[in-house]
């Protein structure tokens, strides 16, 4: 009996130390499995950061060339600098294309460009600031990571370069680049005329306000669009560029500018060439309300008597008419600093590039709707104290 006891307890202790034994390999085990599993989410998961710029600390060209080339050093796995051409002046006109190149499923691509007119500065800008904010939040904020991972974003921050470094909005030959498109083109009603040169002069910018006054439906002004479609570089430049990015999925276009406060889609013309679909109006009217709704950018819907707005032969209106995907014209700032209505200051750098991000968050995070022409219903998740209170200037 002693004897069967003694084994008894001796099989019963045994059995009890070899399971904690065994938990403990297990858990031993478990325990790196769980860390690499979880890991990459808790990393990912972090809020975004914003660019550390400062107030006054505007780049012009030369500064732009150079922030861009630091981002290629910086972000190799990410980043591809390149001239989609020259200017009139002969400097190259930079793009820079973000994406995961680690990752090479069929992507959308998109662009957003700036500074079509030299003296909307900070047109450029935001386009700088998105670019610096993707790349800064790559690998470690979810929606950023995602956004690299499926989409080639491509910027181009400075589309007038000589213009940019004189503060003008015309490029060197004096033609207005967002009226040099083919598309309703030199039309009067559409506040361009065909000029070009004349006798080797420059003419830029005509007032009538006389006329204007006598015949209201007349318009103030009538901006050069130059001689033809596509007679300057720079536009030339644009049209070949996006013919090549529609290769490549291209979903979505925004040509930025200041100061007019809100974000406009196609017609601009004041003679579209055909009816867009009802799908198409439909989606453009959903992402300009979207905008109005949740910053403080407005919808620029135009009623078909608002002649003041009309333009021919803009980069929007071309894009739509030639790739049939979302087209946007976004003016960034508010009213105060409408070059036009004698404004054009530069200031409050950083307040207006935490104002304008929002809208570049959500249409990329939308970007496989505006593919598709669905409903852009995906909302961006943006980092704390974006957008800020509205300044009121
Ligand atoms: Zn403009």
């Amino acid at each position: 009996m002693n004897k069967k006891l003694t084994y008894l307890k001796v099989f019963f202790l045994g059995g009890i130390l070899l399971t904690i034994l065994f938990t403990g390999c297990i858990e031993e085990e478990q325990k790196p499995h769980e860390e690499e599993l979880f890991a990459p989410e808790v990393q990912l998961d972090q809020p975004s950061i914003l660019p550390n710029w400062k107030d006054g600390e505007y780049h012009d060209y030369y500064e732009t060339t150079d922030i861009l080339s630091d981002f290629k050093v910086k972000y190799p796995d990410l980043v591809n600098v390149f001239s989609i051409g020259e200017s009139a002046l002969g400097k190259d006109i930079w793009c820079i294309r973000m994406t995961n190149e680690n990752n090479n499923q069929t992507k959308f691509s998109c662009l957003v460009d700036g500074c079509i007119h030299g003296c909307e500065w900070d047109a450029g800008e935001a386009c700088l600031y998105l670019a610096e904010y993707l790349l800064i939040n790559f690998d470690s904020n979810a929606t950023v990571t995602g956004i690299l991972n499926t989409t080639e974003v491509y910027i181009i921050p400075l589309l007038n370069p000589d213009g940019r470094q004189i503060d003008d909005r015309f490029n060197e030959n004096g033609i207005d680049l967002n009226r040099n498109f083919d598309v309703d083109f030199g039309r009067i009603r559409g506040h361009s005329m065909p000029l070009g040169k004349i006798f080797g002069r420059k003419i830029p910018y005509i007032m009538f306000e006389r006329l204007h006054k006598w015949f209201p439906r007349f318009p103030l002004f009538l901006t050069n669009s130059g001689r033809r479609p596509f007679s300057e570089p720079e536009t030339q430049a644009l049209r070949d560029f996006m013919y090549e990015i529609d290769n490549h999925d291209f979903s979505f276009y925004v040509n930025c500018h200041t100061a007019v406060h809100n974000i406009a889609s196609p017609w601009m013309a004041f003679k579209p060439p055909f009816e867009m679909s009802n799908k198409e109006e439909k989606i453009h009217a959903y992402v300009r309300e979207w905008i109005a709704e949740n910053t403080e950018y407005e919808n620029a819907g135009m009623s078909f008597d608002d002649y003041s707005y009309k333009a021919s032969g803009t980069a929007m209106d071309w894009c739509f008419k030639v790739f049939r995907i979302p087209s946007f014209t976004f003016e960034i700032l508010s009213q105060d600093y409408e070059p036009a209505a004698g404004g054009g200051k530069h200031d409050s750098l950083v307040h207006w590039m935490k104002t304008t991000l929002p809208v570049f968050m959500y249409l990329l995070v939308n970007i496989e709707n505006l593919h598709n022409w669905k409903t852009s219903d995906i909302q961006p998740i943006l980092p704390k104290g974006v957008p800020p209170e509205p300044s009121g200037g």
